[in-house]
């Protein structure tokens, strides 16, 4: 069956907010969008675990709880007005339809998560992201493709969550993904587990290292010149 649609039902800028968030800190937004089945949850736990400094931002949704997920690890599992009363009362930094389900970043999640300097973590779509990155300038967007359509095929085959009509759903989304992709910062193609997790940890370190320049620079220098000042006295 093909998911119904909340489009018309919710308008896509209904409450959304254009205004742009205060990202005068130094946290940074790591974006991370794959198609369904690729092996995300498992690759970001793993970073997650890995890496210090790291957090995950927990999303909303109106999908129903699948039987490994749990309330406030996975999502916060809502219904549809609850999550319209969150988009009226202009809750999200974004969010958007996947698939006949609402999804959202509650704002206020992402700023405790921020006051605590903590970099983050959002699992989302090509279209929350798009949202994010024009909100947020210290966003890095990362896409993970899987090796091919017929992997991407088997693996949704072999985790038994989906209908036949929705693998086609799936997979015909993939193809179209595959096409906003190019947008992204970074690409990865998740051929094994092992590297994928050691390429993102990279450009997380990476992307920390150009962020933290300029501060690390300015405050070398203030050393390098007291010391050379008592050198010389
Ligand atoms: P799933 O239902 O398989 O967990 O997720 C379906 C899709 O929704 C995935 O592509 C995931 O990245 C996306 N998604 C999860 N949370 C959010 C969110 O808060 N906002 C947006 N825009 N997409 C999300």
């Amino acid at each position: 069956m093909i998911p119904f649609s909340w489009r018309g039902v919710f308008k896509e800028t209904d409450g959304e907010s254009k205004r742009r968030m205060d990202d005068s800190g130094k946290e940074l937004f790591f974006i991370i969008s794959a198609p369904s089945g690729t092996g995300k949850t498992t690759l970001l736990k793993k970073v997650i675990e890995e890496l210090p400094g790291l957090q995950f931002s927990i999303s909303y949704t109106t999908r129903p709880p699948r039987a490994n997920e749990r309330e406030g690890e996975d999502y916060h599992f809502i219904t549809p007005s609850v999550f319209q009363m969150m988009v009226e009362r202009d809750e999200f930094l974004e969010w958007a339809e996947v698939l006949g389900n609402l999804y959202g970043t509650a704002e206020k999640d992402v700023n405790a998560l921020r006051s605590k300097g903590m970099d983050l973590i959002l699992d989302i779509d090509i279209q929350g992201a798009k949202k994010v990155k024009e909100k947020v300038d210290s966003t890095v967007l990362i896409y993970i493709l899987p090796p091919s359509l017929n992997d991407l095929q088997e693996r949704l085959v072999k985790r038994g969550l989906d209908s036949p009509d929705i693998i086609q759903f799936r997979l015909a989304q993939a193809r179209r993904d595959i096409e906003e992709a190019k947008w992204y910062h970074y690409l990865i193609v998740n051929e094994r587990i092992e590297d994928t997790v050691e390429k993102l940890k990279a450009i997380i370190i990476a992307e920390r290292c150009r962020r933290d320049k300029n501060p690390i620079l300015d405050e070398k220098k203030k050393q390098w010149e007291e010391n050379h000042g008592k050198n010389h006295c």
